[in-house]
């Protein structure tokens, strides 16, 4: 097997999701109109949105065996993930995301049990083998303690760091200093800022203040508005691609895996955040998380 040049910390879900005419009340019970399960998890879907994009790409990860975690270990390898540091404890569940959409999916309703990503302790943390990688990824739905260690390791080893603080945490600003790359959409931008003890600001001023904090760049996310993006040389405001969006859940994700793709493979900034708009603009344009992350080809096609 290869080595891997990006390695994602983070969760694994099976996401549990119902389709409903509406959102039930307390106490209520509805007939809903249909049924499906996927693959999810902010992790496997970075690790996911990564591998489609022909990156080497590693997860480390925790999934418990109980209701059927194997299948999930097996789909991440279907994809071209390597698992080898996804531990499998025969004795715990795997996360679940308990989905409910309304009508039209204009709203929806989510509970999630973090099962085995609540576990992931520092052991396995201490044992990620770091030679060859050049970027290690981490989200915010596994123990805090256990990424900031994954990140103290990472920055002695000299590979670099992305955290996407979502979802967003208190106390996940003490990791901003281990940081080399911060991304975060506008309200996880201003959560973080409110608890630095910051006020209300426009993005590029949010994120300006937040590298202020550490990270040596900034990608504050803006949905159907784009990004906007600041490091050492400056900040700017990259606009998204016009699409019509069908389902925005996990744009972030795929921004974060074709980001990090670009990054490995030595873009430069520019182009990076070029490829992964559009990564991200074609997996809106389509229903459902992992099923509309898009593959290399369709990325380079819209790019042209
Ligand atoms: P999150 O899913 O983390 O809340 P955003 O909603 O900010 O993240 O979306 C992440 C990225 O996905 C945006 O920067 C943009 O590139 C793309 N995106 C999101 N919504 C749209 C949209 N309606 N049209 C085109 N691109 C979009």
């Amino acid at each position: 097997m290869t080595v891997p040049e990006i390695l994602v910390l983070g969760s694994v879900n099976r996401d549990l999701i119902v389709h409903a005419p509406r959102l039930p009340l307390p106490g209520e019970t509805l007939r809903g109109q249909r049924f499906g399960s996927c693959l999810g998890g902010k992790g496997a879907n970075q690790a996911v949105a990564a591998a489609r994009l022909g990156a080497r790409v590693a997860l480390a990860a925790r999934v418990g065996l109980l209701e059927n975690g194997a299948a999930m270990v097996e789909q991440l390898k279907g994809e071209g993930v390597d698992t080898r540091a996804v531990a499998q404890p025969a004795d715990e569940v795997p996360g679940v995301a308990l989905i409910v959409v309304g009508a039209e999916d204009a709203e929806n309703q989510i509970v999630t049990v973090a099962g085995s990503n609540g576990t992931l302790p520092l052991e396995q943390v201490e044992a990620l083998e770091l030679t060859g990688l050049r970027w290690l990824v981490a989200q915010q739905e596994l123990p805090l303690q256990s990424v900031a260690r994954a990140f103290e390791r990472a920055h002695a080893a000299g590979v670099k760091t992305i955290l996407n603080a979502a979802p967003f945490r208190p106390g996940c600003e003490a990791l901003l200093p281990l940081v080399d790359l911060l991304v975060v959409n506008e309200l996880e931008a201003q959560a973080l800022i409110t608890t630095l003890g910051g006020g209300t600001a426009e993005p590029e001023a949010l994120a300006r203040a937040l590298r202020a904090k550490g990270p040596a760049a900034v990608l504050v996310s803006l949905g159907a508005e784009g990004l906007c993006w600041v490091d050492a040389e400056g900040t700017r405001r990259v606009p998204a691609r016009k699409v019509k969006a069908v389902d925005t859940v996990g744009a972030g994700d795929t921004l974060v895996g074709a980001l990090v793709t670009a990054l490995a493979e030595g873009q430069l900034v520019a182009d990076a955040l070029a490829f992964a708009q559009a990564a991200a603009a074609i997996a809106v344009s389509r229903p459902g998380v992992q099923d509309a992350m898009p593959r290399r080809a369709e990325v380079q096609e819209s790019l042209k």
